[in-house]
């Protein structure tokens, strides 16, 4: 049986972690650092990763608090509303939940963050500090992987990685960061228009994969011995379940098991790590912003 990357356990630790450094942070500042998480409409995937990821911060000391918006906002009203926690100075991470409704331009969203306070690392300030390995605040996702990867002391030095998916969010940060040091791995970075995708992930000594398709990586594309990342979440119909679905990666995780070394989990496995890393990342804006006043 290959080691199950238990992103669960792993997210339970750093929480404890960051319970601590949140204790500590309120006996030298007098305050939690605080998270503020933004979600426009009900849309029930996203109320409830927002659900997910306030209480976690709740759980660890931080001040959290969800600010819910009408699915009729404008992107003038949004941006209105990101200024504000701009400016404010009691607020030391904002995190606006995506996918927004269509009238509002992402990039727009983004953009207007703080990157002080992009505590989801997606302000291209903080993508270009990755990229170039000055700083920066990474996104959750990917730094979750590394960081699962890290306490599990799976090796990348030298090792060639293949990410699945470009995605600003998931993909390529992974990439960039398995490059950089410490990880200092070999990457190739597959997306939508590589021709053959299974020549390029049987060469993978990591695969990681982020594409939101249920089972596309199957027996035959991993080597034997790999370690196997599985970012993708999907949602396929279980009638028999209460719920009526199940979450899935995008791993066949049944026939891919038995023939790597590693392998994470869905659920239980990075989707916990990405909370982890939100709680990280809050509590050093946090203590940047603080340290800097
Ligand atoms: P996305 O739709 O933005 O990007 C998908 C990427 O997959 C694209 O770059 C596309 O080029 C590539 N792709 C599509 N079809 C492909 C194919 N046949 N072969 C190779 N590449 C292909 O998605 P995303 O936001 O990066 O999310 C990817 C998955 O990860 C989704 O299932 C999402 O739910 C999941 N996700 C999980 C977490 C977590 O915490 N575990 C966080 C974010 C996203």
């Amino acid at each position: 049986m290959p080691l199950l990357l238990d992103g669960a356990v792993v997210a339970a630790t750093i929480r404890a972690e960051v319970a601590v450094d949140v204790a500590a942070f309120r006996a030298r500042y007098g305050r939690a650092p605080a998270l503020r998480v933004v979600l426009v409409g009900d849309h029930p995937a996203s109320a409830s990763y927002v659900r997910g990821k306030t209480r976690a911060a709740a759980e660890v000391g931080l001040d959290a608090q969800t600010i819910p918006l009408p699915d009729t906002t404008t992107e003038a009203e949004l941006l209105s509303l990101v200024a504000g926690l701009n400016a404010d100075d009691a607020v030391d991470g904002i995190l606006v939940q995506l996918p927004l409704p269509d009238r509002i331009a992402e990039r727009h969203v983004i953009e207007a963050v703080h990157p002080s306070k992009d505590v989801d690392g997606f302000h291209p300030v903080n993508a270009g500090r990755v990229v170039t390995t000055t700083g920066g605040m990474a996104p959750c996702t990917p730094s979750g992987v590394v960081e699962l990867l890290r306490r599990y002391e799976i090796p990348t030095v030298g090792k060639h990685a293949v990410v699945v998916g470009r995605s600003n969010i998931v993909g390529r940060p992974m990439a960039w960061l398995l490059t950089r040091p410490p990880q200092n791995a070999t990457v190739t970075l597959c997306h939508r228009f590589t021709p053959d995708l299974g020549a390029m992930t049987r060469q993978a000594d990591l695969l990681v994969v982020a594409v939101g398709q249920a089972g596309m990586i199957t027996e035959g594309m991993v080597k034997p011995g790999a370690v196997v990342v599985d970012v993708g979440i999907n949602r396929i119909e279980a009638p028999e379940t209460e719920r009526g679905y199940r979450l899935v990666g995008d791993v066949d995780f049944e026939s891919v098991a038995h023939k790597v070394s590693a392998i994470t989990p869905v659920p239980g496995g990075v989707g916990p790590m990405t909370i982890a890393m939100l709680l990280c990342n809050t509590v050093s804006a946090a203590r940047a912003r603080l340290g800097q006043i």
